[in-house]
């Protein structure tokens, strides 16, 4: 039998962002997987940035890391989530990526000396990019996500690609717009006008959307439905009621209920004798609803904040690993971020951390709030609170013992006081030459390596595995001249690089500690829905069993 074409589904945004975009695209990924095809997706961010590497959390959110290394927006982390798949970097696009391309193309002539133009070319550039996505994978339907919102300048050669798309594949393309209609509190009604406009926006473009998503706070009702449609063109059923949810695992069952599975599979003709198998999305929305006992988690570190708003968005992938965790051991994670300055300064007292069931240390750079971060995980190992240190939180976590435990009390990292004499974490030897040049982009150790995992260990018994592959985004690392010392006074380095020279994981013995362990690499990129994290399971564990003590 002759296979299926490629079918690609792009959504856009309607009215304004923010209001789940990427969740919409992750969400009707997981559908149409969940209907038998073979499904991928793609984000497209409009700016120049080549990734999202080089971006200050505060302006971007997290960066995530593909195995391949590709530094990319916080969405790919949704698609990963939802779809079980990893993805690489033909997922991924920005405006910079695509023109750093047709000109490279250019320069070595690969044009023919043509004249080579903003339309169609860049278009064309997008077009190849997410064309070989699907077919990198045989993918049945490809979701494509086109950041920004309809009407802005940024994006318009992205929806002009989608346009293009539609007239090479007038059966093949499909677009759903996420709208959003508004209750002003003092009209009291449900307002359609503004998605009337996203939607004569986008037909200003060439596109005319075949779904609305209608993002609101309450379910939309039958005289809305009615209304959008006729004004948007397009029929009442193909408006789908997206209210606000508790939990972003409720979004897939939400759509379903206004059956957006087979809506998409008639728009694209796609075989549509299957019905969509959601049972365990259901099942995994139910436990994240009805899990109500707290497990309290300190986030000890830079605190990001946006005026007077912190972005929790910059840990976003850790916060769902804790909570995929949490949720099948039957708790619900309540976090609380805490500026690491204010233990510095003395303005928070660092034994106010006592009423946590855990602490855990995400990721950073720089030097702000590292000496109140060393003072937690100090705290955290003396008390014995289950403590779990990611990237920089595993090397703060080798410092703080090389100090207090193996008697190098000068011990730091280069990258806090390059000067100091006892660098326990040094740069990583590949990367020096790098920062001589301001080499920033893309140039850390990046992407997945594999980790041997020491026998008897908290992270072998976790894995149940000897090897493992685990994602990285670093430039220090533990500098192998004091690993004798360390392990002499009691660190257990329970994952090394399988050659040995890398140190991967840092752990303490059961024995004298319920959990202290951090991590080289970033497991939180790798939770899934259906198969959370091991250490992120251990460590919630661990928690749990405080919180059953206290
Ligand atoms: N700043 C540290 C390094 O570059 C840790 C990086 C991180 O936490 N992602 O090695």
């Amino acid at each position: 039998m002759k296979k299926q074409a490629t079918k690609y589904i792009f959504v856009v945004g309607g009215v304004m962002s923010g209001v789940g975009k990427g969740i919409t695209s992750s969400s009707i990924g997981a559908i149409m997987q969940a209907r038998g095809f073979v499904t991928t997706a793609i984000k497209i961010d409009p700016y120049i940035n080549v990734d999202a590497g080089t971006m200050n959390p505060t302006e971007h959110g997290e960066v995530f890391v593909l195995d391949d290394g590709d530094e990319c927006d916080q969405d790919m982390g949704n698609y990963e989530r939802f779809l079980g798949l990893n993805l690489s970097r033909v997922n991924y696009m920005t405006t910079g990526r695509v023109y750093q391309e047709v000109i490279r193309r250019e320069r070595n002539l690969e044009y023919g000396g043509k004249n080579v133009q903003v339309v169609p070319d860049v278009p064309l550039e997008a077009i190849r990019r997410i064309e070989k996505a699907g077919a990198d994978i045989k993918a049945d339907v490809v979701v494509v996500e086109v950041g920004g919102t309809v009407g802005e300048y940024e994006n318009i050669l992205f929806l002009e690609a989608a346009r293009m798309m539609k007239f090479k594949y007038p059966n093949d393309v499909a677009f759903v717009m996420v709208s959003y209609v508004p209750i002003p509190s003092k009209v009291g009604e449900m307002k359609t006008k503004p998605t009337q406009h996203a939607s004569r926006t986008l037909n200003s473009v060439g596109v005319q959307a075949d779904v609305i998503i209608a993002r609101s706070e309450v379910p939309l009702d039958k005289k809305r439905k009615d209304k959008i449609a006729i004004f948007c063109n397009l029929r009442p059923e193909h408006v789908i009621s997206a209210p606000d949810v508790d939990s972003i695992y409720d979004v897939p069952v939400n759509f379903e209920r206004d059956k957006i599975g087979e809506i998409l599979s008639q728009i694209l003709k796609l075989p549509n004798h299957r019905t969509t198998d959601l049972t365990q999305w259901k099942d995994l929305a139910r436990k994240a609803r009805t899990v109500k006992k707290p497990l309290n988690i300190a986030v000890v570190g830079k605190y990001f904040d946006s005026g007077d708003f912190v972005l929790s968005d910059v840990y976003i992938s850790v916060l769902e690993a804790l909570k995929l965790s949490a949720y099948h051991n039957g708790i619900k994670p309540v976090l609380t971020y805490i500026n690491s300055k204010n233990i510095e300064t003395g303005k928070m007292k660092v034994a106010e951390l006592a009423k946590y069931d855990g602490i855990l240390v995400p990721g950073g750079f720089g030097t702000a709030g590292i000496e109140g971060i060393i003072k937690a995980i100090q705290y955290a190992r003396e008390k014995k609170i289950p403590y779990f240190g990611l990237c920089y939180g595993m090397q703060l976590a080798v410092i703080e013992y090389a100090r207090h435990m193996a008697g190098i009390t000068g011990a730091t990292s280069r990258e806090i006081n390059p000067e100091a004499k006892e660098l326990v974490i040094d740069i990583m030897e590949e990367q020096k030459k790098l920062l001589e040049n301001k080499n920033y982009g893309g140039t850390m150790r990046l992407g997945a390596y594999p980790a041997y995992l020491k026998k008897g260990t908290i992270a072998r018994g976790a894995y149940k595995a000897e090897m493992v592959s685990e994602r990285h985004r670093h430039r220090y690392e533990v500098n192998n001249a004091y690993v004798e010392k360390l392990e002499k006074a009691g660190l257990v380095f329970s994952g090394t690089s399988p050659s040995g020279k890398l140190m991967e994981i840092a752990e303490l013995p059961k024995s004298k500690h319920p959990f202290f362990l951090g991590t080289q690499f970033h497991p939180e990129f790798t939770a899934r829905p259906f198969a959370p994290h091991p250490l992120f399971t251990e460590f919630v564990k661990a928690a749990k069993a405080r919180s059953g003590k206290k």
